[in-house]
């Protein structure tokens, strides 16, 4: 990792969580960034829609940030049960992840829809975190570069810089099931990606973008995972409902 990108350590609680729980644990989150404070990595949840408010508080005066799990394209109208990016904002967001592959599987979304997110949580100030990632039958069968990166040129704005993006590579058959790829697997698409990033947003951008890695990171593998060159923090989901895992994997950044 260069040591002008700062690791950043995302948990993505997915629908998990009723207050009792997801307080306590955004709590001891926040104590321990501040009691840790300067850290090496920046740190983020991204609680279920119903929890954000709650959470932004228990994390205000912290260096703990807090993100939402998605965002619609549009800043307001009629898309019920749908929430905007200026509103997450407005409750204290800092980060959106969009394009991510159980809202991709789950919601029909495609690159052009991941972008037209990426593109509004841009324009509301949030920081998007774009997320890529191949199934297992494209890794079968050899495409994986080829569907990365077909992925982050239909997915990431044109327009993107590094403050205001993130790009998470999770490949699909990894997220949930323990299983990872190889580093050298990690670091073969991670180079890839930052070449094609460098592409799309020249090399001053691409040198200073982080390209974080999600699917079953756990305190186990974050020391190997977290110290390949192109990759620059973690997208976390299992294990970031868990406080002390999820701190263990955020202080095996080098
Ligand atoms: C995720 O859903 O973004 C994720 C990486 O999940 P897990 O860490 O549980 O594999």
């Amino acid at each position: 990792m260069s040591t002008q990108r700062r690791p950043l350590i995302a948990g993505n609680w997915k629908m998990n969580g009723l207050r009792e729980i997801a307080m306590p644990l955004a709590g001891e989150l926040a104590t321990k960034m501040n009691n840790a404070a300067p850290t090496s990595f920046d740190m983020l949840v991204c609680p279920p829609a119903t929890m954000i408010d709650a959470v932004v508080d228990v994390a205000y005066e912290s260096n703990l940030a807090v993100g939402g799990q998605d965002c619609h394209m549009a800043e307001s109208g009629a898309h019920t049960g749908d929430i905007s990016a200026q509103m997450l904002q407005d409750l204290g967001c800092s980060y959106a992840i969009v394009g991510h592959s159980e809202r991709r599987a789950d919601h029909g979304e495609m690159d052009d829809v991941v972008r037209a997110k990426a593109e509004a949580a841009q324009a509301a100030g949030l920081i998007a975190i774009v997320c890529v990632g191949e199934t297992e039958a494209e890794r079968d069968k050899g495409i994986t570069i080829d569907v990365v990166a077909a992925q982050i040129a239909g997915s990431v704005p044109p327009a993107s810089t590094s403050e205001n993006t993130v790009v998470a590579y999770e490949p699909v058959w990894a997220i949930g099931t323990g299983r990872t790829p190889t580093s050298d697997e990690v670091q073969e698409v991670h180079a890839m990606m930052r070449t094609k990033v460098t592409e799309i947003l020249g090399a001053d951008e691409a040198d200073k973008i982080r390209l974080l890695y999600g699917g079953s990171v756990k305190p186990s593998n974050a020391v190997e995972l977290m110290g390949l060159a192109d990759v620059d923090g973690a997208l976390v989901g299992g294990a970031s409902l868990s406080h002390d895992d999820f701190w263990q994997i955020a202080e095996s950044c080098p």
